[in-house]
């Protein structure tokens, strides 16, 4: 037997303490990667093949939801950052009435459950409700698209520390940031949700003090077929953003390891499987 088929790693049964029973409503929030079916984790494919009710947002691709049997119920309930299918609280409010009445469900969710995307407060509402459910960890868009663009996210003479931020500021409210943390040299800051405030986000660091001259780097779509990478600096990357017409999704890699990318990128041949 695989450890795959190994009931001690079958969700849900491996969340219930020995010799209590897992009530029939149970939740498994599931990371779907980046994008690429291929990364997905070998637990959350499981998963998904054995779904019979899944709850999808927006970012998570049609290979992946693929995965799930023809005869499972998929609800998509959205989530761009301007354009909601259903409010947060509606997806809280579906999510938890489904599970009451019963129902176990995946909640499957783009790259990692628990790095933005408001999955942190999905868990926190099913905690409220008494509703039992399990985490299945996903790659995030920012390992995705470090490695698949050549953009090592640490490297010993660039960055010893890596910051995942959001760039998205709640209008035009600037101060939303740390922007003296981000500004730290020797540090790599990947910004989520950041092409729509991209001049914002040059602006600030380059007032917080990191060199104008500083590499960034905006990677679209990562880990796709069509992934993009358009490289700059904190000064030309606004403008190279418009001339390329640069789209969500997409994020913004700002450090000294976007130096490296040209020669990684020639360098990897991307593996097909
Ligand atoms: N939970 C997700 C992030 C959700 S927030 C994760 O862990 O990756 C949504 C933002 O993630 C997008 O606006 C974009 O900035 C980023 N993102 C998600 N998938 C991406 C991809 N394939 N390429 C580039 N950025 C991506």
């Amino acid at each position: 037997m695989s450890f795959m088929d190994d009931p001690q790693w079958l969700t849900p049964a491996h969340c219930a303490a020995p010799g209590t029973t897992v009530p029939a409503g149970f939740v498994t929030l599931v990371g779907a990667g980046p994008g690429d079916p291929d990364l997905l984790t070998v637990k959350a494919a499981r998963v998904l093949r054995q779904a019979s009710l899944v709850l999808y947002d927006h970012l998570v691709g049609e290979q992946v939801l693929g995965l799930v049997p023809a005869s499972a119920e998929r609800i998509y309930v959205g989530k761009e950052s301007s354009c909601h299918t259903l409010p947060q609280e509606g997806i809280i409010e579906l999510m938890c009435k489904l599970a009451r009445s019963g129902r176990s469900l995946v909640r499957l969710k783009g790259g990692d459950c628990y790095v933005f995307g408001r999955g942190g407060e999905e868990a926190l509402a099913l905690a409220d409700a008494g509703i039992p459910f399990d985490v299945i960890p996903g790659i995030t868009a920012a390992q995705g698209a470090g490695a698949c663009a050549g953009i090592p996210l640490t490297h010993r003479d660039h960055a010893g520390t890596l910051v995942l931020a959001t760039g998205h500021l709640r209008g035009t409210n600037e101060s939303a940031l740390d922007w003296p943390l981000l500004a730290r040299p020797r540090q790599t800051v990947v910004f989520y949700m950041g092409v729509a405030t991209l001049p914002t986000i040059c602006k600030q660091l380059v007032a917080h003090g990191l060199p104008a001259e500083t590499p960034a780097a905006i990677v679209e779509r990562a880990t796709m077929p069509d992934q993009r990478v358009t490289t700059g600096t904190l000064a030309s990357l606004p403008q190279l953003a418009i001339d390329h017409a640069v789209r969500a999704p997409a994020l913004v890699i700002v450090g000294g390891v976007v130096s490296l990318q040209k020669k990684l990128s020639l360098g990897q041949v991307r593996a097909v499987t």
